[in-house]
């Protein structure tokens, strides 16, 4: 298939980011990291003095908020307005709050609405394009060619995620910890009540917890190529 759309779910620190942004890479596709949106919306309403946890003022402070997210595999991008907002949604601040802010329907509205601007405009010009996050495979595109739902355990999970901190030169906490903090924002992700983090009846389940990044992203490519051509 010349231009598959590829949706891509999974919980905290799965490896759904390197995989995507390997496939993509691999295949000439474009990258979403939807991810990187809700972060990116958060970081705007911190920036802002927005409580986090008071759903009313989140919903009526969202709508100024104008992310724009570069699809490049190779160099993703996200800003918010004008500023490069890549380094600070990382943050710990961020990631603490992300959940709440994710969780009120009208920025889901908002995101998704954009979300799904951006894969218009890449099939527009002619390109597929992989999308990742917690409920592309159920709302956002649940008629994308490909479903994928990556998973991994969870003290995998934490540990590669303590990795990616120290890379990134974030503090680390010790991987116990870390594993604490993503098992409660995927319980927050998976119990809230609009769009929840959910696999897709017909997605393809990849469990990564005993394979090496390169050898998931040969495996999801391997299904991108094996799409049927559309009639
Ligand atoms: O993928 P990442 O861990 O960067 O996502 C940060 C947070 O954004 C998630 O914990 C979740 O609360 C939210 N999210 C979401 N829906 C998506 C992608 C992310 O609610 N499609």
């Amino acid at each position: 298939m010349l231009a598959p759309v590829v949706a891509v779910d999974g919980p905290a620190g799965s490896g759904k980011s390197s995989v995507c942004r390997g496939v993509a890479s691999t295949l000439g596709l474009r990258y979403l990291d939807t991810g990187a949106m809700y972060r990116a919306m958060t970081w705007a309403l911190l920036e802002r003095g927005v409580d986090p946890d008071d759903a009313v003022a989140v919903a009526e402070a969202a709508p100024d908020v104008v992310i724009v997210s570069g699809t490049d595999p190779v160099d993703p991008t996200i800003h918010v307005g004008a500023v490069d907002v890549a380094g600070p949604i990382r943050g710990g601040d961020v990631t603490a709050a992300v959940s709440a802010v994710s969780a009120v329907p009208s920025v889901r509205e908002q995101l998704v609405a954009l979300q799904r601007a951006e894969v218009a405009s890449a099939a527009a010009a002619g390109h597929g394009i992989v999308v990742e996050g917690r409920d592309i495979t159920t709302v956002v595109l649940p008629d994308a060619d490909l479903k994928v739902f990556v998973t991994a355990d969870p003290s995998v999970r934490a540990a590669r995620r303590a990795k990616q901190d120290a890379e990134l030169g974030h503090p680390v906490a010790d991987v116990q910890a870390t594993e604490d903090a993503l098992r409660s924002r995927d319980a927050k992700d998976s119990n809230r009540a609009a769009s929840p983090l959910a696999r897709a009846a017909d997605a393809i389940v990849v469990d990564t917890t005993h394979m090496t990044l390169d050898e998931v992203i040969a495996h999801v490519c391997d299904l991108a190529r094996g799409l049927p051509e559309r009639t």
